[in-house]
């Protein structure tokens, strides 16, 4: 929902702290000197004044969630730009939900509307393997929130797992050996579409990543309060946070 909620009073919604002041998920890579956008949701056009992103060479999303997805006609401003589509990589069931969500930007069957040549798809058939997007080495993985398939991704020696709450043990060969660890939890109770706190915890520990960040909080959970409880290699990730990485590593 974001934070604050709309017409929320409770502490966190109110609190002057800027790290309980958070917008819907998403990251953005730089690697090889370009930007790869990992999902765009209804915070994006206020995301990229903030953050002064002024080109993007490609967007990723995980699923088809509005949170992950409200914001993808927000760039078309760069397509107006570059007078060229942007590449998206994607798994064909989010496709097939954008398809529906976003049919004039979407929809492959119907080649009439112009507006569709602002993605250039490169679909995810297989539901965990290696990729190259953008001449950059990808592993992918996948997992379930609540029926839906949704796509997780490495890079190297990091990792971006969102709204994962059912997962095949397989997901911990493609996360092993990870330096940092992206990863979502909700509150500290528990919920059907999330990981609690205490989940992603055990998650992190068990993938082994030296380094683990969570993202994705509800306003049941106060930054400071949150960080104190944690394990030390675990901090609660805030807008604005800044992480680097190898993406050669693997
Ligand atoms: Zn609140
Ligand atoms: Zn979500």
């Amino acid at each position: 929902m974001g934070i604050p909620v709309i017409g929320c009073d409770c502490e966190v919604c109110q609190s002057t702290n800027p790290c309980n002041k958070r917008l819907r998920s998403s990251v953005l890579l730089t690697i090889d000197g370009k930007k790869i956008l990992i999902d765009c949701g209804p915070d994006y056009r206020f995301q990229a004044l903030q953050y002064d992103i002024r080109t993007l060479d490609g967007l990723i999303l995980t699923h088809s969630h509005y949170d992950h997805t409200a914001g993808v006609d927000e760039l078309r401003v760069y397509v107006m730009r570059n007078k060229q589509p942007i590449p998206c990589l994607l798994g064909h069931e989010t496709l097939r939900d954008l398809e529906q969500r976003f049919y004039y930007l979407f929809n492959t069957d119907d080649k009439s509307d112009v507006l569709k040549a602002k993605f250039d798809l490169q679909i995810l058939k297989d539901k965990r393997g290696m990729t190259e997007f953008l001449g950059i080495k990808i592993l992918y993985t996948s997992f379930e929130q609540a029926g839906m398939r949704v796509n997780g991704f490495r890079f190297g020696n990091l990792a971006y797992i969102s709204d994962i709450r059912k997962f095949d043990e397989i997901i911990y060969e493609d996360l092993k050996g990870l330096d940092t660890l992206i990863i979502s939890a909700l509150r500290f109770t528990p919920s059907h579409l999330h990981f609690s706190i205490d989940e992603a915890v055990a998650f992190i520990q068990r993938c082994g990543a030296k380094k683990g960040w969570l993202m994705h909080i509800s306003h049941e959970v106060e930054h400071l309060h949150a960080n104190a409880y944690l394990p030390e290699n675990i901090r609660m990730a805030y807008d604005g946070l800044e992480i680097s990485f190898s993406p050669g590593e693997f």
